[in-house]
């Protein structure tokens, strides 16, 4: 059986990813998470591109371990900021990782910003990296407005205050098939099936 690891260590991101591998119904894949490999250094994301970042971390990945890696980088690109947070979305408040506190900053700096301007993007972009081989990066969007106070308890970042286009709903707010069948990171991925279909066979 071919063995396929996603190279991530944020919990939200994993189970997201996994949910939409599980859902192609890859067959011969047998899928890992970063702790059923050795421990392997990791660099630090220092791209200025999320397709920068995402190719970084499936190729580590793939360079440490010798399987097939997928990574994905994402975050949000918010209009009256000129597409920031973008990708440092995970550290703007200056720790990495602190959903609630980056949330925070962000509701902030956008108090005065009108409804008519809270125009957003969430941005994904997802990297396939076989060893010496096959080397593949796919993107997805989705866009949809920023509303003023968290919403909904589903997802993870900044899903609470992100309305998709054409919802009233947060995406907090929607069942995770929902989220999955719409997301930047469910059509990232769902692009990049028919190359992780070909380590199938
Ligand atoms: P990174 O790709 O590990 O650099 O981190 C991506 C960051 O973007 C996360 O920590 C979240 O803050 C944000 N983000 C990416 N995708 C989503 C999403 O689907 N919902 C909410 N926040 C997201």
């Amino acid at each position: 059986m071919t063995r396929l690891l996603l190279a991530t260590r944020n919990a939200g991101k994993l189970v997201e990813l996994q949910r939409l591998l599980v859902a192609a119904d890859l067959g011969e894949v047998e899928v890992l998470g970063l702790r059923d490999v050795p421990e392997f250094p990791e660099a630090p994301e220092t791209g200025a591109t999320f397709a920068e970042n995402a190719l970084a971390k499936a190729r580590d990945a793939a360079t440490a371990t010798g399987l097939p890696a997928v990574a994905d980088d994402s975050g949000l690109a918010v209009d009256a900021l000129n597409g920031m947070p973008g990708v440092l979305s995970a550290r703007w408040s200056g720790k990495h990782g602190d959903d609630l506190a980056n949330l925070e900053l962000l509701l902030g700096q956008l108090a005065d910003v009108p409804d008519e301007r809270r125009g957003a993007a969430f941005v994904c972009a997802a990297a396939l990296v076989v060893p010496g081989g096959t080397e593949v990066i796919e993107h997805g969007e989705w866009r949809g407005r920023l509303i003023r106070a968290p919403r909904g308890t589903n997802g993870f970042g900044y899903d609470p205050i992100f309305v998709p286009e054409g919802e009233q709903r947060s995406s907090a707010e929607l069942e995770p098939v929902e989220k999955d069948a719409a997301s930047h990171r469910g059509r990232a991925m769902r692009a990049l099936l028919p190359h992780l279909g070909a380590l199938a066979g």
